[in-house]
């Protein structure tokens, strides 16, 4: 099967729409005083509260309440001046309370958007909801082939991360990106991530599920109403957002192409595979049985407060972005294209650390980025800072190195994560201006190649490229090929002019 996104789209519209997850960085649980410490022994971080014992009574952590306000006030939301959470009965045995405390009808902050940039269009994406709730616990399966709970011996449970606070925010389906669904999802959660990032909300570790996000899809043929969708779980990196939303398209495709229907189900997204896998069918809202939570007083934020902390919000991604264009002087496309590589911020603060712009764009839009690319990694990820690049550019403009003898040393300070100018010493990077030195080069190189020297003296100048390969080959690249080449021709008794 060899369909894309395009033929799908050439006969379907999709429809996506986003659930993600955001554990809260606070010090302490949602309604006890337990800690919420990563990587603590199991079981270790829980008290009569988190573990459901009968009597125990929940208290609200301010501090979340606050946090959830701020995403919602960053994400154009109203706040509720009055909401309960709300019982979210079911039985899991990594939730000893047997139901989960949340919010339902009456979530903190409503009715918000997001503008993504994709492709240079900018994307309205609807915010239905921001609403507070409790992590659950962690099932260990032990005994099985593969980690799940089918076929393992017995199973742990460590109720460390039951009761951490947990954010839910949801989108509102979104129409009409055609073949942009996929990079439209992974922009959003993107965008997302950074703004909880700089609001210091989260540690947003997708990889340590501090941020999880659920993917739904649907098709739908033009003009008739949006398809059933599918929800797919597992998606663990920014990558996986876009490959799931593709795969789920192409998927349903298939299925209404031969007269199917796409069930309402969960799915699973395999990593390695990049496809989903059928999981449960999904429940309906009334088999959670929710009812509001006797045990916790009402949330009624002072408007004056939410005032305040609309008024004390960080400058967020978008408004930096737009304050980064104004004084990097590059033009929306440029911008767009460094964005989509996801190294505007990078570019600018190689630029704060004395780099031009345009080489510092060339960088990280250059060999930064194919070295990001082929670790399968963002270039921020990368382990070289912007001030580490801008002692490059400057060593490159001074002609201490030339631009091949900087990327080995980019990849000496990716190796041994120390600074360029120790990279440079230890490894005895620099341009050979030597002529004695080069002229010895060059007359080896001649030595070593007779057939070419005779080509060249006879007047095919163009063979001299075969020679300076060899002199930059022999000074392993430190050699300007300017000078080599005019040293070889000197030698060579050829006049170019
Ligand atoms: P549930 O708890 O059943 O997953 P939610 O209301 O929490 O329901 O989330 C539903 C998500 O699915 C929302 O992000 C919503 O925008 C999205 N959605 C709803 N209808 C469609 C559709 N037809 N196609 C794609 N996504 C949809
Ligand atoms: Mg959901
Ligand atoms: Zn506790």
């Amino acid at each position: 099967m060899t369909a894309t996104v395009d033929d799908v789209v050439a006969r379907y519209e999709p429809v996506i729409g986003l659930e993600t997850h955001v554990e809260l960085g606070t010090v302490s649980k949602m309604f006890c005083g337990c800690s919420t410490e990563f990587g603590a022994d199991p079981n270790t971080h829980t008290c009569a509260v988190c573990l459901g014992l009968p009597g125990a009574l929940p208290v609200a952590n301010a501090a979340a309440i606050e946090a959830t306000i701020r995403i919602g006030l960053a994400l154009n939301c109203s706040i509720a001046q009055w909401c309960r959470f709300a019982r979210k009965n079911y039985f899991y045995p990594d939730m000893p309370k047997n139901f989960q405390t949340s919010q339902y009808d009456e979530p903190l902050c409503v009715e918000g958007y997001l503008n993504v940039e994709v492709d240079g269009r900018t994307v309205r994406v609807g915010i239905e909801r921001v609403h507070l709730e409790e992590d659950t616990g962690k099932n260990t399966h032990v005994g099985g082939a593969t980690g799940r709970i089918h076929g393992a011996d017995y199973s742990l449970v460590d109720y460390n991360r039951a009761g951490i606070p947990l954010v839910e925010i949801v989108t509102k389906p979104v129409p009409g990106v055609g073949a942009l669904a996929p990079e439209v999802a992974r922009a959003y959660v993107t965008e997302l991530r950074d703004i909880l990032r700089t609001l210091g909300v989260s540690d947003v570790r997708m990889e340590q599920g501090s941020l999880r996000c659920d993917v739904n899809t649907s098709l739908n043929r033009p003009g008739e109403a949006w398809g059933t969708r599918t929800e797919t779980k597992n998606v663990n990196s920014l990558r996986s957002v876009e490959r799931a939303v593709r795969s789920e398209m192409l998927r349903q495709a298939e299925v209404l192409d031969g007269g199917g229907r796409v069930l309402q189900e969960t799915r699973h997204f395999n990593e390695t595979s990049g496809d989903t896998r059928p999981g449960r069918s999904k429940e309906e809202a009334t088999d959670y049985r929710y009812f509001p939570e006797p045990d916790l007083v009402p949330m009624a934020p002072d408007p004056t407060w939410v005032e305040s902390l609309r008024a004390d919000l960080p400058e967020l991604p978008a408004a930096r972005r737009a304050r980064t264009r104004a004084a990097l002087g590059v033009d929306e496309a440029d911008l767009a294209q460094m964005s989509n590589a996801g190294v505007v911020d990078l570019v600018a603060a190689t630029v704060d650390a004395g780099a031009p712009v345009g080489e510092a764009r060339n960088w990280w839009l250059g060999y930064l980025a194919q070295l990001a690319n082929a670790r399968g990694i963002e270039a921020a990820e990368l382990e070289i800072t912007p001030g580490q690049v801008a002692r490059l550019i400057e060593l490159v403009a001074a002609g201490t190195l030339s631009t091949a003898l900087a990327r080995q040393a980019v990849d000496g300070v990716l190796e041994t994560g120390s600074d360029v100018d120790v990279v440079v010493a230890e490894r005895g990077l620099k341009v050979v201006s030597d002529t004695g030195a080069l002229a010895a080069a060059a007359d080896e190189a001649i030595a070593a190649n007779p057939e070419v020297a005779e080509k060249v003296r006879g007047g095919k100048i163009a063979a001299v490229g075969a020679l300076v390969g060899a002199v930059m080959k022999s000074t392993r690249g430190q050699a300007d090929a300017a000078a080599v080449r005019a040293i070889l021709l000197e030698r060579l008794g050829v006049d170019e002019s």
